[in-house]
């Protein structure tokens, strides 16, 4: 591969304006309404390119907006007149699909009518079918339902424009390379191809020669701002470092945190430490199904579970706000990943920590990480933390399971309106609401979720009595 551009991430400060490019009034109205006022890095870098109908191959991090930066070319092309598949996204997973999705949407709310449909496996295939029939301008989905509805002849690509391989790396993870190339090969030859990946591993190379056309290719090295990500590293020994990271929670006590464990394994064995230490943590892996992953998401994103336990797969793409502390479990052998990891949190304009736990036997990974990042490790000793254990960590807010969601015409509206009404709650005790297919999951406040669970029992939600349970 060759055309690399090394481009340092210009502070966000000097980020340029969305009114420099070639875009429709209604798109920039729509931007701006979003609040998207300058591009990020990886936008400013790819947006000309790709509005140019260029192939592109970027390497950016987790949350650095490249959604938008493939989101924004496609939308541009689309012709909401014609009904026919222009555009198609390839994620590796349904969550990840689910995002995609909601992000196009809120992108594609300035023009007319814009049907995005996501195919992903885990739903039956005959509604996808349906949804297919009538018409979908944009399609984001998993390689291998995709691969399913062009064998059924449910998906035709010939008015494609434009092939979006998002998380590229996370799908080769997958075992997805045949896949992708089996569905690259049913698009015109004449598309736009663009590739958006965390990091760079020999797989891309193979795709991009097989199915890419001079992609130019735009890297963002990563810099996180020193000040913002406070790192510390503790050395421990084998023994005592599940305990070690029930000693940093109670001492630093992060409202959440993101735990990485090199191997399911230890991911399992840290769950069970923490629990018997009386903190409450969830952990997911692939091997759950795709309701248990929701669940988990939900409870760690609306506050009411603080620590999740997860191994770099497991983790890779989630888009979570807020991540006060990531643990280094166990310290990655590669010191990219290392950078990635931590970069998590300290986004925005919150600091965030970064703890490692470090065997004796892998003092020689944090000099690498030292190397590659120009800095200098700050070690800490474990004797340094208290370790007393008479105030508890839990979460400030408890989610409750209501029976019935989506399929029931059940809205978070709803929901607020039992809760503030009949059971006579404020606003401010009451945190997020997710409506999924058949629950609904909403955070209260840890003092009233014993209550709230007898009073949303006792009344109606949507002129229905309800079964509720807390979590
Ligand atoms: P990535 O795919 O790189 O992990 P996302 O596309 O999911 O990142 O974007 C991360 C978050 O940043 C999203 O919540 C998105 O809405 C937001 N975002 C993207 N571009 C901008 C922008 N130019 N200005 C403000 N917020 C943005
Ligand atoms: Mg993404």
């Amino acid at each position: 591969m060759t055309d690399t551009t090394q481009l340092p991430n210009p502070p966000a400060s000097d980020g340029r304006s969305f009114d420099e490019l070639p875009l429709s009034p209604g798109m920039k109205a729509n931007l701006k309404q979003l609040g998207y006022l300058t591009m990020t890095p990886v936008q400013q870098a790819s947006l000309p390119v790709t509005l140019a109908r260029h192939d592109l191959i970027a390497q950016a991090k987790t949350g650095s907006g490249k959604t938008a930066a493939f989101a924004i070319p496609l939308l541009t092309k689309l012709n909401p007149r014609r009904f026919a598949v222009q555009a198609m996204v390839l994620c590796p997973t349904r969550e990840l699909a689910d995002q995609v999705t909601q992000e196009i949407r809120r992108l594609a709310r300035a023009a007319d009518n814009i049907k995005v449909l996501t195919l992903c496996g885990g739903s039956t295939m005959r509604p996808q079918m349906a949804s297919l029939e009538h018409g979908a301008h944009i399609v984001v989905g998993t390689p291998g339902r995709i691969m399913d509805h062009l064998d059924r002849g449910s998906l035709n690509l010939e008015a494609l424009e434009t092939l979006v391989l998002d998380e590229a790396d996370r799908m080769l993870d997958m075992g997805f390379y045949d896949s992708i190339a089996y569905v690259a090969r049913h698009c015109p030859a004449n598309r736009q191809t663009l590739l958006f990946s965390a990091t760079f591993p020999d797989g891309i190379a193979r795709l991009a020669r097989q199915f890419m056309r001079n992609p130019q290719q735009i890297e963002l090295t990563e810099q996180h701002e020193p000040h913002k990500i406070r790192q510390r590293f503790y050395e421990v020994s084998r023994e005592e470092k599940l305990q070690a990271v029930g000693r940093l929670l109670r001492h630093y006590r992060p409202q959440s945190t993101l735990a990485f464990c090199n191997t399911k394994q230890q991911c399992r064995a840290l769950l069970e430490a923490l629990h018997a230490q009386g903190i409450y943590a969830l952990t997911l892996n692939g091997d759950m199904e795709q309701r248990e992953r929701d669940q988990v998401l939900i409870q760690f994103a609306n506050r009411s579970c603080s620590v999740l336990v997860a191994t770099d797969v497991a983790a890779r793409g989630l888009d979570i706000e807020q991540l006060e502390a990531v643990v280094n479990v166990d310290v990655t052998p590669d010191p990219e990943v290392h950078v990635h990891r931590i970069g998590r949190t300290g986004r925005a304009d919150s600091d965030g920590w970064a703890f490692s736990l470090v065997l004796p036997t892998d003092r020689h990974r944090i000099v690498s990480i030292a190397k590659m990042t120009g800095s200098v490790p700050e070690w800490h000793q474990m004797d340094e933390l208290k370790d007393e254990d008479d105030a508890p960590l839990l979460p400030a807010m408890v989610t409750l399971q209501i029976l019935g969601g989506r399929k029931e015409k059940i809205r978070a509206g709803d929901v607020l309106g039992a809760l503030t009404g009949d059971a006579g709650y404020t606003r401010e005790q009451v945190g997020k609401i997710n409506v999924t297919e058949f629950s609904t999951y909403v955070a209260v406040r840890r003092e009233i979720a014993a209550e709230a669970v007898r009073r949303l029992s006792a009344g109606k939600v949507k002129g229905k009595s309800v079964k509720v349970r807390a979590m």
